[in-house]
């Protein structure tokens, strides 16, 4: 059977006041796509690779950058029909200017061009907020199951075993979307704690229910401010004939999260700065990680406010580390200084303008690997300079970057959530509600375009099902 793969994935926070454009995303062509997931192991499979764009969370795509993937990626699926399915690898939550959800738009050509028959599977992040359109417009929507994400890889052969299936048996999968009117910042479901442990534990029982190929619950993404923003579950019916079920399903599993909303907290109880830094200056764990909730460049966050930077020189925090912040010129006016020079420069607070303003520091550059990155010893307080939107989260990049965490005090993470090393590297984690991109004091951020009333901006009001 012969199957066309590509996507484009974005995560999109629209209250960044910067832009995606088409430098920040990465392509891959062709062949190239093959080598991404284990796709040559489906040896039944002739595959038509097109084009895979991904870009790191960040402000709304520019609608020039999009439609340039867009074209191309339609172009060559066009070139590589006639095929037996398309295998979409998408995120959900990508909002372009000008056009609005990347996604439906994608969705709606490429179903012009193949067709009603020829099947579509789609595999998606749970941090993607799915619209009827798309639900609409695919044959099978299938998302992540974790977060911190570890299954993306399986959510994306889960999707290639369905399309598959519909392809050998002529099935015609219905997708039921069930959208409940709450949102949730990503932090406050991670996937291994109460209440989203036990509420994906049923994502399980209701897939091996007859008549139901599939079952994903999308907790959505809270930073992007848009009409279809909003929790969502979706059955996937084997055929029209198992549609009822799968929304009698996807009610009941509905029902059962707005029940437990008021469960849904951060794994960490987010402290405000003056506090965060007290704590972690008290705290007689080393290291102490302070997560800078509100600047987490995982979810779009600008990666250069320097509010937990400047609270730490004030108390005179010594043996600490700022994993990082972004300042292409900083890093650049370092490496022009050189190792061991001292600098004295305007750091951070260029991108979000909003939030923050630039430091003005003095400091000696203890590391430089240009144009990546460089290190700079602020008082006692060392601070990783990068020149994109980045943080450092395993122990080979510190160690690449010349610098030791297990031997820091206090490390101040751009993150929400630790995910990968910083997990273990934390002998004890402070979350700091700081200002940002990505605050999670959600209810403070001004939002005009989700449907309304949604929990937690509204209190209360009567469920409702959309
Ligand atoms: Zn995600």
């Amino acid at each position: 059977m012969r199957i066309i793969v590509g996507g484009i994935r974005h995560e999109t926070n629209t209250f960044s006041t910067l832009h995606t454009g088409i430098e920040d995303f990465q392509i891959k062509r062709g062949s190239e796509i093959l080598s991404e997931e284990p796709w040559l192991d489906f040896r039944e499979v002739e595959w038509a690779p097109t084009l895979l764009a991904y870009a790191f969370p960040h402000g709304l795509v520019e609608e020039r950058a999009y439609l340039s993937l867009k074209s191309e990626l339609i172009n060559c699926i066009d070139a590589s029909l006639p095929a037996d399915g398309v295998l979409l690898d998408l995120h959900g939550a990508m909002e372009v200017e000008g056009i609005g959800s990347g996604e439906v738009d994608l969705v709606k050509s490429i179903r012009e061009i193949v067709g009603v028959n020829t099947p579509t599977a789609v595999s998606l992040d749970l941090h993607g907020n799915i619209s009827h359109e798309l639900a609409e417009k695919t044959d099978v929507l299938t998302g992540f199951r974790t977060a911190p994400h570890v299954d993306s890889t399986q959510t994306k052969v889960r999707a290639l075993m369905h399309l598959m299936e519909c392809i050998k048996k002529g099935l015609k999968p219905l997708n039921i979307i069930v959208k409940l009117p709450m949102i949730l910042p990503g932090e406050f479901a991670v996937t291994d704690m109460e209440p989203a442990r036990s509420l994906y534990g049923r994502l399980y029982e209701i897939e091996h229910v007859n008549g139901i190929i599939d079952t994903s619950l999308f907790i959505g993404c809270a930073w992007s401010d848009t009409p279809n923003t909003s929790l969502s579950v979706v059955v996937v019916a084997g055929g029209r004939e198992y549609g009822e079920k799968a929304r009698n399903m996807a009610r009941s599993l509905a029902r059962e999260i707005w029940a437990r909303r008021r469960e849904f907290a951060p794994e960490v109880t987010p402290l405000p700065v003056d506090e965060a830094i007290e704590a972690a200056l008290r705290s007689r764990d080393k290291p102490v990680l302070i997560s800078d909730t509100g600047d987490n460049v995982t979810a779009g966050g600008a990666g250069d406010t320097v509010v937990l930077l400047e609270k730490l020189l004030q108390a005179e925090a010594a043996n600490a580390l700022v994993d990082g912040i972004v300042d292409p010129e900083a890093v650049f006016m370092s490496a022009q200084a050189g190792k061991g020079a001292r600098v004295s420069l305007d750091l951070g607070g260029k991108l979000d303008r909003l939030n923050s303003h630039p430091l003005s520091v003095e400091g000696i550059v203890t590391y430089v690997d240009y144009p990546k990155l460089a290190v700079l010893r602020v008082d006692g307080v060392e601070v990783i300079v990068t020149s994109k939107r980045r943080v450092l989260t395993t122990l080979k990049e510190f160690e690449e970057a010349g610098v030791n965490p297990l031997k820091k005090k206090i490390i101040v993470v751009k993150v929400g959530y630790l995910f990968s090393d910083l997990r273990q590297i934390a002998k004890k984690n402070i979350w700091a509600l700081t200002p940002g991109f990505t605050s999670l004091q959600i209810e403070k951020l001004p939002y005009t375009r989700v449907k309304r009333p949604i929990y937690p901006l509204d209190e209360e009001f009567e469920y409702y099902e959309s």
